[in-house]
């Protein structure tokens, strides 16, 4: 009765301490599974929570982010409004802006290090177009966005501002000054320290293969070969839902990522979206970290394997070498990549999939902005 296995099995103490089957379970520790559980644990102070997540640290895209903390760009929010209603776009908008105050509000700027650095958009002399069409909507835009941010003018034109700042071939520059960045690393270590102040358990290293639900509870295989049952569970799985739950309407979007050595007197400040928010650099730490370019590659760069390739390191390099720092030799730090989970829509799905099972997927690459209301959405949802 007893073959020979090498199989890591949950011992009595394991399963009846660690993971007893009455516990509610929150799946993925990113910047949505943290604050779903922060809300569980204020919704219910004695009730049980456990965070699982299969990487050492989060392994998706809270800590991989550029850490821009940015509501919409105008040409982002023109090509939005082409294809969907003016209210629905404006109230994303809203709900970005809304997402980063309550964020700011529950960690602090000080722990997240926040910059009101403003959000740039860059535009080369083949985008004039573009550039043109926002001028023209400029009063329009910031008549929408006053209701939103309070200011007059949340959109204006900063051509005055490019000669300081030192790139080749970029002739008009629009910012959007409600915008900032932040710290992602010093966001996400502040929130695991919340959740665990909470005396809320948090596994890493646990990898889900396999998961089921019914009107009793939630039931989940590891890689480990554990099974293991929950009273009920939120989703937080974002680009990688699919592998679990193949129904849903996410696909995963890899973005690779760059982070340059430190540059002496960097004359760069701030948040930069380019080639309609393709590609996106900001200052950090006196460094550039640049990322983007999947749209030169789509059908590689859906996958939620991280990874580079030769065709967008080489591109991000060129942009970096020719455009944000002409004529400079400049090191590379360090390359990363991470995954997002976009869809047809840009709304996140919050959505209760059974009596014990929630999901809250599908950040839209905005999860730094949406991430923390859509945590606390989908605790509602689970315990409504
Ligand atoms: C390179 C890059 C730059 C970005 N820049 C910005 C930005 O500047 N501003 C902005 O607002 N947004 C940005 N985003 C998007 C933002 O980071 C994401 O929308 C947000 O982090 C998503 O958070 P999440 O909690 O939903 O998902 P994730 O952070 O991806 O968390 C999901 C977690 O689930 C875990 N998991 C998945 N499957 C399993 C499984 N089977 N078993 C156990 N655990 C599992 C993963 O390990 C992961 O930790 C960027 C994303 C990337 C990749």
């Amino acid at each position: 009765m007893f073959s020979n296995s090498t199989q890591n099995r949950l011992s009595y103490w394991e399963s009846s301490v660690f993971l007893p089957p009455n516990q509610t379970l929150v799946l993925g520790s990113g910047i949505v599974g943290l604050n779903a559980a922060l809300h569980l644990r204020e919704l219910d102070p004695q009730r049980s929570i456990v965070v699982i997540d299969r990487g050492a640290l989060p392994s998706g895209a809270s800590t991989k982010n550029a850490g821009f903390a940015c509501f919409g760009s105008m040409t982002e929010l023109l090509e939005d409004l082409e294809h969907r209603p003016a209210s629905e776009v404006w109230a994303l908008v809203e709900r970005r802006f809304r997402g980063l105050q309550r964020l700011r509000e529950k960690l602090g700027d000080e722990a997240i290090r926040y910059e009101a650095l403003g959000g740039y958009e860059v535009f080369r002399a083949e985008e004039k177009i573009i550039f043109e069409a926002c001028c023209d909507q400029l009063s329009a835009f910031n008549q929408e966005a006053k209701a939103i941010t309070g200011m007059n003018e949340t959109y204006v034109l900063a051509n005055e501002n490019l000669s300081n700042m030192g790139f080749s071939g970029v002739e008009n520059l629009i910012l959007n000054r409600g915008e900032g960045q932040i710290n992602t690393g010093w966001m996400m270590k502040n929130l695991l320290q919340r959740t665990l102040n909470a005396g809320i358990q948090v596994l890493n290293g646990v990898e889900i293969t396999h998961l089921s639900h019914d009107s009793s509870g939630v039931y989940l295989q590891t890689s480990e070969g554990w099974n293991l049952q929950f009273a009920d569970a939120i989703v937080a799985t974002n680009g990688f839902a699919r592998r679990l739950l193949p129904d849903l309407p996410v696909t995963p979007a890899r973005n690779q990522v760059l982070v340059t050595e430190p540059i002496a007197n960097l004359p760069i400040k701030g948040c930069f979206h380019y080639d309609r928010g393709y590609f996106y650099f900001r200052d950090i730490d006196g460094r550039i970290l640049l990322g983007g370019g999947r749209n030169l590659d789509p059908q590689a760069e859906q996958t939620d394997e991280f990874g580079h390739t030769e065709l967008i390191s080489n591109s991000l390099l060129s942009l970096l070498e020719t455009v944000i720092l002409p004529g400079q030799k400049v090191q590379i730090a360090q390359w990363w990549s991470g995954i997002l989970g976009l869809g047809a829509e840009k709304s996140p799905i919050i959505r209760k999939l059974g009596p014990r099972l929630a999901v809250a997927v599908r950040m839209g690459g905005m999860g730094v902005a949406i991430g923390t209301l859509v945590g606390e959405e989908a605790a509602e949802l689970l315990w409504e």
